[in-house]
């Protein structure tokens, strides 16, 4: 494995980012490229922990000759955001200097199909540097991978409707109880910049053993040893699945029983009604009929009718909920994968 350092300018003197990319060599020049990065969302840790993890596998893979396809690895995919503490608390989601979020307005090709990426030296702000140099290290492989977290929440992809189901290997081996399907683009997230790329290079439009997907590793302080080294053994394993690796004996897991993949018109974003402290009454990975209350929110402590109950709004399986305990008027509670569509269509991402 060699590992690069490349650096990023800040904005103004004396400030730069160190970009870290570890590099593993195929052995078999015709087996998919890989791409994984993590925490791009900087303060989402769970897959710097499958991270700690995989690189030692891949790493042995490679010595031993085992390693097929060649690997880019970029751990910490967002140094700019790993250093924003605002008053002794982390902000990795948007950035302070711009209020953009990290994981959006990645550059797409355009009408004519040509993509505009900002070069090491363009006169733009360092985030955009960044992200362009992002994608430029994704560039040419088939199989792209970006480790996220939600807040607190169940394992679960996002895949390209395109790509479904050719990818629930990944679902499968990383043991995932959901999957959300989109097809209108995600306000351009990395993972729909990479995808919209993969499409415009993919010769005659054939996306045969193509996979692109925001990986959600659960919740932010889902972050321990157990849950990282299965996560970086089910990354392994997609990675045999795949022809990365090679593979062993070990059977390929298949989805599980319940799994609940769904287009992403499906999730219905349930708000607070109200301001206060939220008493949540379902955990994600629970079931739910319509009109079941899922949490209280205390607007007049110890007072009757001091709460305002929060129905379900139809039947559905409860993917993430909210991390912090305190809510405003209008916040996102809960999302809900619904039996049914919640919305005609959705374009965008779900959250901001
Ligand atoms: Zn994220």
């Amino acid at each position: 494995m060699k590992t690069e350092i490349e650096t990023i300018p800040g904005e103004t003197p004396g400030i730069a980012y160190e970009l870290i990319v570890h590099r593993l060599a195929g052995a078999e020049p015709r087996a998919p490229r890989v791409y994984i990065q993590s925490a791009l969302h900087a303060d989402e840790r769970p897959g710097v922990a499958a991270m700690h993890y995989l690189i030692p596998m891949l790493e042995k893979a490679e010595a031993e000759g085992r390693l097929l396809g060649s690997v880019t690895l970029v751990p910490h995919a967002n140094p700019i955001g790993a250093a924003q503490h605002l008053y002794g608390d982390h902000m990795g989601r948007f950035s302070t200097g711009t209020r953009t979020n990290f994981n959006r307005d990645f550059p797409v090709p355009d009408v004519t199909g040509i993509r505009r990426l900002d070069a090491a030296s363009s006169a733009v702000f360092a985030e955009r540097r960044l992200k362009s140099r992002l994608l430029e290290l994704a560039d040419g492989c088939p199989i792209v991978l970006d480790l996220h977290c939600d807040d607190e929440g169940v394992q679960y992809i996002y895949a390209p409707e395109q790509l479904w189901p050719q990818m629930a290997d990944l679902a499968a081996c990383l043991d995932c109880e959901a999957a959300l399907l989109w097809d209108s683009g995600s306000d351009r997230a990395f993972e729909e910049a990479v995808f919209e790329e993969m499409k415009a290079r993919a010769p005659a439009g054939d996306l045969t053993g193509h996979c692109v997907t925001t990986v959600e590793l659960r919740g932010q302080n889902d972050v321990d040893a157990t849950l990282g080294r299965k996560d970086a053994e089910g990354l392994y394993r997609f990675l045999q699945g795949r022809g990365v690796v090679a593979a062993d004996a070990k059977p390929q897991p298949e989805l599980r029983k319940d799994f609940v993949g769904q287009p992403i018109r499906h999730v219905e974003m349930v708000l607070a009604p109200v301001g206060g402290t939220i008493l949540f009454h379902v955990a994600p990975g629970e079931r739910v009929e319509a009109g079941q209350v899922v949490a209280e929110i205390i607007v007049s402590p110890g007072r009757e009718a001091g709460t305002v109950a929060v129905p379900a709004p139809q039947a559905g399986f409860v993917l993430t909920r909210r991390i912090r305990r305190f809510i405003r008027m209008g916040d996102n509670l809960l999302k809900i994968i619904g039996d049914q569509p919640a919305v005609a269509s959705r374009k965008g991402a779900l959250e901001d």
